[in-house]
């Protein structure tokens, strides 16, 4: 893998070559959608012919095809957008652009960010950057490839419900999703709008740190990003972890149990005390997040209707098959799915069966999760109740795959920050990610653990 501090020393145009070069040599392991290299390629002369030196001076990166980007289309892996060209550039690119960062390329993902193994992409799957028969983890697969392969220092992802967390884990990366509203997701195809965060993979915790701080703060196209709280001095002061029970329970890989507990050991070794904690609500997420967001995908995906822009069926006679025909060719199995589930959940004489009765139960949760953090500074568990799965292990059976994400969902309903950082591997040599989860801003103070947990060999 590579840090950003490996590319001090080249010119932006040999860093470029470089990644581009990697990328292409790593073509079977299909983490990326497209090359954006014409732009790579013109940006960084421009950048070595002089130009203000940012702190990302001619450092390459890709971004999740999520990410409204410059240089190639924007399909969020799915049919439906498949020649669609971005006319502006997301503010988190924007913003890393303006440093001297360079985008090579757009990662693979599940369509519209479906998914947790990255084979809901409609241009097919991305393989494990460790082993090409288990999958890449998702939705954000393709971002945490490309950093696990080397092929970039770091890479942009979204995480609604666990999407860079899970693959971050699964390919022994560091991944970020930070506080709900840090990061402007304008320019970010919306998934769900409640949980949609933006983050990063890295390598290492220092530079994932210094991503997320050049990408957050307020935008006004974003009403739901906060004030910049990145440079705030929080601290951790109790000095105080609570270990996530119900998450370390028998029903989860044994292997992956001993691992997070290791890392546990290292936080101990810091002067961390770390204690058991319940958080009973937990138990509910996985059905709170199924219900809330198809809700929010369903409202979400109902502008892509072949009239605005997206996939035009060429089989439609008429008003009525233009939208069914061009949904039913554009859309994914999954897509249609929550568009199902979203429209059953918000129908008269469900809705407060199910969507009002999720969205009191997140209530609970969050003041579960306010409970805690007044007496633990970090909560701690795994990401992923297994290490990487088999590619085709889950796609037959959806349940199976939404429980995937059964520890991943409770910071997303709450907004709370969340890392994955590496924490071994197993006998198999696959690696298994720690969730680190912290309160409300408390992002950058998450990241420095975790930084000072890397220095513990
Ligand atoms: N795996 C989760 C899902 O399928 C998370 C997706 C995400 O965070 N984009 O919804």
């Amino acid at each position: 893998m590579k840090s950003i501090r490996d590319y001090s020393s080249g010119s932006a145009l040999e860093n470029v070559n470089k990644a581009i070069a990697e990328a292409k040599a790593d073509v079977d392991f299909h983490s990326l959608l497209c090359l954006t290299e014409e732009r790579a390629i013109a940006r960084a002369k421009k950048l070595d012919d002089g130009g203000k030196k940012g702190r990302l001076h001619g450092v390459p990166f890709v971004v999740k095809d999520n990410f409204l980007a410059f240089g190639g289309p924007t399909t969020a892996a799915s049919k439906m957008l498949e020649n669609f060209n971005a006319p502006l550039q997301a503010t988190a690119v924007e913003r890393l652009e303006a440093e001297g960062a360079i985008c090579i390329g757009k990662a693979n993902l599940d369509a519209f960010a479906h998914g947790g193994s990255t084979e809901n992409s409609a241009f097919g799957p991305t393989k494990n950057a460790i082993d090409k028969s288990r999958v890449a983890g998702g939705s954000s697969g393709g971002s945490a490839v490309s950093v696990a392969l080397g092929i970039v220092p770091f890479a942009l992802g979204s995480d609604t419900g666990g999407s860079i967390r899970q693959p971050a884990s699964f390919n022994g990366v560091v991944g970020v999703k930070p506080t709900y509203g840090t990061v402007s997701r304008y320019g970010v195809v919306a998934m769900a709008s409640s949980t949609d965060t933006i983050g990063c993979f890295a390598s290492n915790a220092a530079d994932a740190n210094l991503v997320m701080e050049i990408m957050s703060g307020q935008d006004r196209k974003d009403m739901t990003t906060l004030p910049d709280f990145w440079r705030d001095d929080y601290a951790f002061t109790k000095k105080k972890v609570g270990v996530i029970k119900p998450f370390m329970s028998d029903s989860v890989d044994i292997e992956v149990v001993s691992r997070v507990r290791e890392y546990i050991e290292k936080l101990q070794g810091l002067g961390y005390e770390a204690e058991e904690v319940d958080l009973p609500m937990a138990k509910y997420s996985l059905g709170m997040y199924y219900i809330v967001t198809p809700a929010e995908i369903m409202s979400n995906l109902a502008r892509y209707d072949g009239i605005r822009y997206g996939h035009r069926s060429k089989e439609a006679k008429n008003l009525g098959e233009v939208y069914t025909k061009s949904r039913a060719e554009g859309f994914e199995a999954e897509n249609k799915r929550r568009i199902m589930i979203g429209s059953f959940v918000l129908s008269s004489g469900f809705f407060d069966a199910y969507y009002l009765k999720a969205q009191k139960a997140r209530t609970l949760l969050v003041n579960e999760f306010r409970e805690l953090f007044k007496q633990y500074d970090v909560l701690v568990g795994p990401v992923a109740p297994t290490p990487a799965f088999k590619l085709g292990e889950n796609t037959t059976d959806p349940i199976k795959m939404y429980l995937a994400d059964v520890m991943t969902v409770p910071a997303s309903m709450a907004g709370l920050p969340a890392i994955s950082v590496p924490a071994g591997v197993t006998q198999q040599g696959l690696p298994v990610g720690a969730q680190l989860i912290g309160d409300y801003t408390s992002d950058r103070a998450l990241l420095e653990l975790a930084e000072q947990v890397e220095g513990v060999i």
